[in-house]
């Protein structure tokens, strides 16, 4: 599915001299690397903020908690995703409230979100899922409407682009109250281990997050605010410093696949290429088929057989997860992320996928597809 090893093997002189400068500084835990990174990254994403953290879902667990809500308020995310958003919330005490998704991008739908607003509600946490951004423009004016706090996951959505109805652009998780990303190793920049940030523009809200994420503590051994500990460690931070610059091109390498996937499943009965979200740039963390008229599994494992991996993102809607279970949820209540559950099939998608590769695969999922 990814290819981390030649991605390797073209910075290695650069990755090897960031990660041997940590070493012999000695600085493990909140090393140079880490501000410096912060730095490049606020400059890269516009975010007036960003506090590097331990992983994306430390991330969302910080964010949250910044917001102070209350046990049993409701925060309302999208029932196709990853667990993440749905979790911490839960870890929290807090209800979360699933919608469902829209059928071509993938991505909350707007109008389920209205309404699944009730007097509890206080925050809404889309995912900008498989690297375009959900209809945020719409999320926001929601928000504004009924006083609730937007947190963006952007975990797989690092450097999409969001263009307002007014004309400016803003970048995927620095439209929010807060923003969260994970440098997870397969992300669209992953580091070699665990990593994580936490946009925002608002000062305030970034004094708490950095409190909460350093044991709630302003003054040295003085905690304000109950925290976790979750920090950046400097060895991941230098590989992502090393990292950040090529991004734009990685970006475009994602974007060269998957027109080349684009231009050879368009127009095939059984293929159903991503939709677009129109005022979004996609970054293509995962291209992902939607699949009709044939057996999506059997489909895998026919590439499996070819030596090509797919993989299901993701097979179990948040609803029908068995820790998740709740009485106001049953089987059918949202009928687009579970008619997504069962025909969904991600390509591999990565940096390096080159002419050769490209052709193998696309040949190879069209064979067995016209031929099931
Ligand atoms: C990867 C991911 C996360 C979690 O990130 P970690 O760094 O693995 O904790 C959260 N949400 C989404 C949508 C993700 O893809």
């Amino acid at each position: 599915m990814v290819d981390l090893q030649t991605q390797y093997q073209h910075i290695k002189t650069d990755i090897d001299t960031a990660i041997q400068e940590v070493i012999d500084s000695a600085a493990f835990v909140k090393g140079k690397k880490v501000t410096d990174f912060q730095e490049h990254l606020q400059q890269y994403t516009g975010a007036k903020h960003v506090i590097a953290v331990g992983n994306g879902t430390d991330a969302l667990q910080i964010a949250l908690m910044a917001l102070g809500l209350q046990p049993g308020d409701e925060v309302i995310t999208p029932t196709f995703t990853f667990i993440a958003t749905a979790e911490v919330a839960a870890l929290l005490g807090y209800k979360p409230v699933v919608v469902d998704v829209d059928w071509e991008t993938m991505n909350m739908d707007v109008d389920a979100v209205r309404r699944s607003i009730t007097p509890r509600t206080k925050a809404i946490v889309p995912v900008h899922l498989f690297g375009q951004c959900a209809n945020i423009e719409a999320i926001l004016d929601i928000a504004r409407t009924y006083s609730l706090y937007v947190v963006e996951d952007a975990c797989q959505a690092i450097g999409a682009q969001y263009t307002f109805s007014d004309g400016h652009t803003a970048q995927a998780g620095t439209m929010g109250d807060f923003g969260c990303t994970s440098f997870f190793p397969s992300k669209n920049l992953g580091c070699y281990g665990d990593g994580g940030a936490i946009f925002t523009n608002n000062d305030a809200l970034a004094e708490r997050a950095r409190a909460i994420a350093n044991h709630g503590m302003v003054v040295r051994y003085h905690h304000n605010l109950i925290g976790v500990n979750s920090r950046l460690d400097t060895i991941q931070a230098a590989v992502l410093d090393a990292k950040l610059p090529h991004l734009d091109d990685y970006i475009e390498a994602r974007r060269r696949a998957a027109a080349c996937y684009d231009r050879a499943f368009a127009g095939n009965p059984h293929i159903l290429i991503p939709g677009h979200q129109p005022h979004s740039t996609h970054v293509y963390h995962q291209y992902t088929l939607r699949l009709q008229g044939v057996n999506r599994d059997t489909v895998r494992d026919r590439l499996a057989e070819r030596d090509i991996p797919a993989m299901i993102y993701y097979p179990v809607p948040l609803h029908m997860q068995k820790a998740y279970q709740d009485p106001r949820y049953k089987q059918g209540d949202f009928p687009v992320a579970e008619r997504l559950a069962e025909c969904v099939l991600s390509l591999p998608m990565h940096t390096e996928l080159d002419a050769e590769q490209l052709e193998y695969i696309t040949r190879n999922v069209l064979e067995i597809i016209n031929n099931q």
